[in-house]
């Protein structure tokens, strides 16, 4: 990319010299030059060029309520002039964290009412593994230390984070998973069911649980952990049969359950959390994304009751952050909870803004490259095909990151997963702009079918 602005040039060789990007090949971005992005106000962004984007991924799945609601900076704002900094470590609190642990009870499901806060998602999910582990040594049942989790699915960066999650570039990097983590397959019909139904296929990567406890022996397996809907995997919504079965499971063995809604959290699916979208009954939620819309890092992993029990009886928790409970961000996410409350903004996309994508969305369906649309809620992924029967793909073309760039280029964020185009934007996407980014993604999908036949 190379711009004929002065002031882009300028941050692109910043960004050259001296920054190391997130998930990110260097050399190659360092050669591209990364597109600066430099305000953004309700749905859309803007970069050095001038150019007005529609941001189709609500940033990185977090930005809920929206860009620029001044509301939040002020809460900020008041809060670093009262208390801007204290730990909770010995044996202090302070009221930001102390209200929005309450906040959060009062919103999460039946039975959970205790927080403990983290910087970040994968921190979260660090947590996690240690407090199940702990919990299991309190009961007397060391030995249930294995974590089952699902290839494809995502939990963070952290060592811990990554070994969680399925991801096979994650792994190859860095000598992971770490002992105690297995993962059994995701279910993900439309790229593994082969000859199934969705409804078979959900039922076997259900099942699959259940194999993999009875072979390593429920009495060695602490907790099973799992997205609702897998986000960064592909938008991944099970079949219909997938999560009745795993609950059934769950009821069987004596394991804990672990509900990874950091996506999911906070009315991604038009509930608060997907665990409430489903009908799960989790142990633990870890929280991130949209627990603060993003306006600061804050995660977190709510606790249902009995659990918080039993770790009463377990003298000191040997864990923690320097930043957990964050006063800022405490206050942050206090007034975005706020806003989600009382402007109605989940019950809005429950019963108006969720159908209407959906609805919008699946309209696609007709493209020729187009082989699924699915979503929940305000989540979407578009399956791009050489054969629409076959599901089969065109191999080795790249087409998801051809499709990525003509959005891009065309004033649309939609993120690609191998050849999966997916969406999550703003739970405050009104119909009209919801309109405009499916007619930007139907374009898109066009160029993309235009340039593969070439
Ligand atoms: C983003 C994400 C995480 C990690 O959160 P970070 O804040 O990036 O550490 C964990 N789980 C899921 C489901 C996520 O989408």
């Amino acid at each position: 990319m190379t711009s004929n602005n002065p002031q882009t040039r300028e941050w692109q060789a910043l960004s050259s010299d001296h920054h190391l990007a997130p998930f990110s090949d260097f050399k190659q971005l360092k050669e591209k030059g990364p597109r600066i992005i430099t305000h953004a106000k309700g749905v859309y962004l803007w970069d050095s060029e001038g150019h007005q984007i529609l941001d189709g991924m609500a940033g990185l799945w977090c930005v809920a309520i929206g860009y620029g609601r001044d509301e939040l900076a002020d809460a900020a704002s008041k809060q670093m002039r009262e208390l801007p900094y204290y730990n909770l470590f010995f044996q202090t609190a302070h009221p930001p964290v102390l209200e929005l642990a309450k906040a959060i009870s009062e919103i999460a499901p039946a039975g959970m009412n205790h927080v403990f806060f983290t910087g970040s998602g994968s921190e979260g999910n660090d947590t996690m593994l240690r407090m199940v582990r702990h919990y299991w040594a309190i009961k007397g049942q060391p030995n249930k230390k294995v974590i089952i989790s699902r290839k494809n699915g995502y939990h963070g960066s952290t060592v811990a984070g990554a070994s969680l999650g399925g991801m096979t570039y994650m792994h190859e990097q860095g000598d992971l998973p770490i002992p105690g983590i297995v993962h059994i397959p995701q279910p993900y019909w439309f790229a593994e069911g082969g000859d199934m139904s969705p409804e078979e296929f959900g039922v076997w990567a259900a099942n699959q649980l259940e194999e993999k406890i009875l072979e390593l022996g429920v009495d060695n397996v602490g907790a099973f952990i799992a997205e609702p809907i897998q986000g960064a995997g592909g938008v991944i919504v099970p079949p219909d049969s997938y999560w009745p079965r795993i609950k059934e499971i769950l009821a069987k063995y004596d394991i804990l359950f672990v509900a990874d809604e950091v996506i999911c959290g906070f009315g991604r699916t038009g509930e608060w959390f997907g665990s409430d979208f489903y009908g799960l009954k989790p142990d633990m939620m870890t929280i991130a994304k949209g627990l603060t819309s993003g306006y600061i890092p804050m995660g977190g992993l709510i606790v249902r009751d009995e659990v918080v029990a039993v770790l009463n009886e377990g003298g000191d928790f040997n864990h923690g952050f320097t930043y957990s409970g964050h006063p800022v961000a405490a206050a942050v996410a206090l007034e975005n909870i706020r806003i989600l409350r009382e402007e109605k903004i989940i019950e809005r996309v429950r019963s108006e803004t969720a159908p209407y994508l959906q609805k919008r969305l699946r309209e696609l369906n007709d493209h020729p490259l187009v082989g699924e649309v699915r979503g929940v809620g305000l989540l979407g992924a578009i399956e791009l095909v050489k054969d629409k029967a076959t599901r089969a793909r065109y191999e080795g073309k790249g087409v998801g990151m051809i499709c990525r760039q003509f959005c891009f280029d065309n004033g649309l964020i939609m993120r690609a997963v191998g050849d999966t185009m997916i969406i999550a934007p703003p739970l405050v996407i009104s119909k009209t702009e919801i309109d405009e980014l499916v007619a930007k993604a139907r374009k898109c999908l066009d160029l993309t079918l235009s340039v593969l036949q070439g």
